[in-house]
């Protein structure tokens, strides 16, 4: 299949979509970009179904038939910039590469699962089983609230395509990726006079640091477990011994074992002072995706079509998790890393590189037909 024709399209519903600035936590400017979704959608003859929320942006799945052994696309409309950063960081082209926020992660994936659709209707190859298409708004806050509805439809469907970048310049797929978990530790000391009444103050801030440089330790690169304390927060003033400090940190691992050493060290914690109170939240958002036999048997099912039509996969894997954690984890067949390909996502250099536009298109509209 040769898709360079449909460049001028492609390239003009992104520039929509990436236009349509949707941060997570603007509902409004999130189902905006969903009413963009649901157009394209409908004019492909989809039927819509929408899954209202409060707080974040409603969750949108079109369908193409019901029943058994369909496959499931799945993209998330939201992004990590904040409305306005267009005006710093316009969507431009410039030497093949595509400029914008967003459009690497991932309005270039949504793109490229609605050209694959429009390509096979349009040749009259559309498979003859279910093809379903989810867009989730809470992606990059975790998918706390998408979470179950992505589960509910992987399990309906035989497997799922996820279109999220590639982070690699090869161009792989992403047939593992790490699982990720979050804490925050808090601490109770003692207000004080840091000139008059030193000695009376218990300083949140020197409990709290003990506690860090400790649970820093946590990370083994052997297994892959990393632990990375990203913000701290603490005091008011230099003369004032601070009553309260907190840390918030981040967890990333390959197997669940892991997650269960760090969470039991974390929430064990004893404070260095006797005085001072420790109090503690430790959650896993995704489990880890591990490359094992299913996942294997999955992608070497996928070389094999694509490379029938003359297209190079490899399997590779990511530090980052997405929603195939979640399918992978109820032992779902699912690929990863079906978007463009590029680099500096979450970024304002992020960019992708225009030839995989074409080249993944291609690849999804393969393995839709041909699965
Ligand atoms: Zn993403």
């Amino acid at each position: 299949m040769d898709f360079s024709e449909r460049k001028p399209a492609m390239m003009q519903l992104l520039q929509e979509m990436v236009e349509t600035e949707s941060p997570t936590y603007d509902k409004e400017a999130v189902d905006e970009m969903g009413a963009i979704v649901i157009r394209e959608a409908k004019k492909l003859g989809a039927e819509i179904e929408i899954h209202p929320h409060k707080e974040f942006g409603d969750n949108i799945i079109a369908r193409w038939g019901e029943g058994e052994n369909g496959i499931l696309l799945i993209g998330h409309i939201d992004t990590v910039f904040p409305l306005g950063t267009l005006e710093m960081q316009p969507f431009y082209e410039k030497y093949g590469k595509v400029f914008g926020p967003g459009t690497l992660d991932m309005k270039s994936g949504l793109v490229i699962m609605f050209t694959a659709v429009t390509a096979l209707i349009e040749r009259n190859e559309m498979p003859n089983r279910p093809i379903t298409m989810l867009f989730n708004t809470d992606e990059e806050m975790g998918s706390y609230e998408s979470r179950k509805l992505i589960e509910k439809e992987a399990k309906k469907h035989a497997l799922a395509l996820v279109f999220e970048p590639c982070e690699y310049l090869e161009g792989t797929l992403h047939t593992w990726r790490k699982g990720t978990g979050k804490f925050t530790i808090r601490v109770q000391g003692k207000s004080a006079h840091s000139g008059g009444a030193h000695k009376k103050g218990l300083n949140a801030i020197e409990e709290l640091s003990h506690q860090i440089v400790k649970i820093q330790q946590l990370t083994d690169y052997e297994k892959g477990t990393t632990i990375n304390i990203g913000a701290m927060h603490g005091g008011r003033a230099i003369n004032i011994v601070p009553a309260y400090a907190e840390a918030e940190g981040d967890i990333r691992l390959t197997n669940l074992k892991e997650y269960v050493r760090v969470q039991n060290y974390i929430c064990s914690l004893k404070s260095v002072k006797k005085e001072a109170f420790i109090s503690v939240w430790c959650i896993l958002n995704r489990p880890p995706m591990p490359f094992n036999e299913l996942m294997e048997n999955t992608f070497n099912k996928a070389k094999k079509i694509a490379d029938a039509e003359g297209i190079e996969i490899h399997a590779g894997g990511s530090g980052s998790a997405s929603d195939a954690n979640f399918v992978a984890y109820l032992n779902i067949p699912v690929l990863d890393g079906l978007g463009t390909v590029g680099e500096g996502f979450h970024t304002e250099d992020e960019y992708f590189l225009l030839d995989s536009f074409i080249s993944r298109a291609e690849l999804a509209a393969t393995l839709l037909r041909d699965w």
